[in-house]
């Protein structure tokens, strides 16, 4: 499959109805999410692995891993009306995924790779950080995604844990305009995605 064909599927993808603020629920566009799969791709790290997808969400991770050719998925969100929309979209892209309604911190299998969007901490500071903590316990190739302007102490935090960052791709990411605490239309912050292998 083509990079650009893998984009135009995972627009179909469903996203939230009504994104939680403290959740940090920010559904990754379609154009991010192939891009980060067609990396991770051509990186060996999705066709027949066994992955998890940290924070789910709606599922964009977890349905494009499955369309390059995952062997096993397992996606791990602890809000239930996300569950839902992900339950749903799981059925209508007819991919077989372990949906595990829960904290990620609770999350305990060893997979190949973890691919991740985890809350940027814009809420709660350091959100990120159990997410990070458990893909560097669980994973050996990490995909996750994280504030620009935490690069440093994110960086220093994954070498601490032993992983080695081979790669950094920066996005411009869309936060939606639907928390009213944002007062432009939609706000662009720029987010590193890491691929750690451990
Ligand atoms: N991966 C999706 C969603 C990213 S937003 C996408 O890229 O589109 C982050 C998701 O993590 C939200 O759906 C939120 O509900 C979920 N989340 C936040 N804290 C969590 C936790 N402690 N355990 C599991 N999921 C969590």
């Amino acid at each position: 499959m083509k990079k650009k064909n893998l984009e135009i599927l995972l627009e179909g993808v469903e996203r939230y109805n009504q994104p939680k603020a403290i959740l940090e629920q920010y559904f990754t566009p379609a154009v991010i999410a192939a891009d980060i799969l067609f990396f991770a791709y051509t990186m060996g790290d999705v066709e027949g692995k066994i992955i998890a997808d940290l924070g789910a969400g709606t599922g964009i991770f977890t349905i494009g891993a499955a369309l390059l050719g995952a062997k096993r998925l397992y996606a791990v969100e602890i809000d239930k009306d996300a569950i839902e929309i992900l339950r749903r979209n799981l059925e209508r892209y007819e991919v077989k995924a372990e949906v595990i309604a829960g904290d990620v911190r609770d999350f305990e299998i060893s997979v190949d790779t973890v691919i991740q969007n985890p809350p940027f901490g814009s809420q709660n500071r350091h959100a990120d950080l159990p997410f990070l903590e458990k893909a560097l316990e669980v994973g050996r190739a990490i995909y996750t995604i994280h504030n620009a302007n935490t690069d440093d102490f994110i960086s220093k935090k994954i070498e601490k844990a032993g992983g080695k960052i081979t790669h950094k791709k920066f996005y411009d990411f869309p936060i939606p305009h639907t928390f009213n605490f944002h007062r432009e239309e939609r706000v662009l912050r720029k987010v590193i995605l890491y691929r750690v292998i451990m």
